[in-house]
């Protein structure tokens, strides 16, 4: 217990905790990765849409999302490389991640697979392709 002067408080023991959360409403996303498509949500009611995709809309509210796919067309907004990496990519070189502003209006963060530093920069045109590993399928940028 501490306590501050004017101030009397106690605190507690850390308390821990676990959300179990749902996929069920968006096993159509992870279904189309591993056939080769990325859909983004959009909300049935307002329009709404997400990436990456979510079972309630943000905006309305409503927890009927139909799924649209991303064709892969997209432009840089920004990038950045990673060169301290986190614990779980440690074993891995530095990588590059950007935002892309896609065809359909979202905003999609994932990896660059071939950043040819000569051509990385704001406004390069990417396409977004789907990609196998060992852990499940993903997404990723290639630069054009
Ligand atoms: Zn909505």
């Amino acid at each position: 217990m501490t306590t501050s002067p004017g101030k009397p408080k106690f605190i507690s023991k850390p308390i821990t905790f676990s959300l179990e959360i749902s996929t069920r409403k968006l096993s159509e996303f992870w279904k189309g990765l591993e056939n080769g498509k990325v859909y983004a949500s959009k909300c049935r009611k307002c329009g709404s849409l997400s990436f990456p995709p979510v079972a309630d809309c943000s905006t309305c509210l409503s927890s009927e999302p139909e799924w649209m796919e991303i064709e892969g067309e997209g432009e840089i907004e920004t990038f950045t490389h990673i060169m301290i990496r986190p614990k779980n990519f440690a074993e891995s070189p530095p990588y590059t991640v950007a935002v892309a502003k896609m065809k359909e209006g979202v905003k999609i963060l994932a990896w660059v697979t071939n950043p040819e530093y000569s051509k990385l920069k704001t406004g390069a045109k990417v396409r977004l392709v789907t990609e196998k590993s060992e852990t499940g399928a993903t997404y990723a940028f290639t630069l054009h």
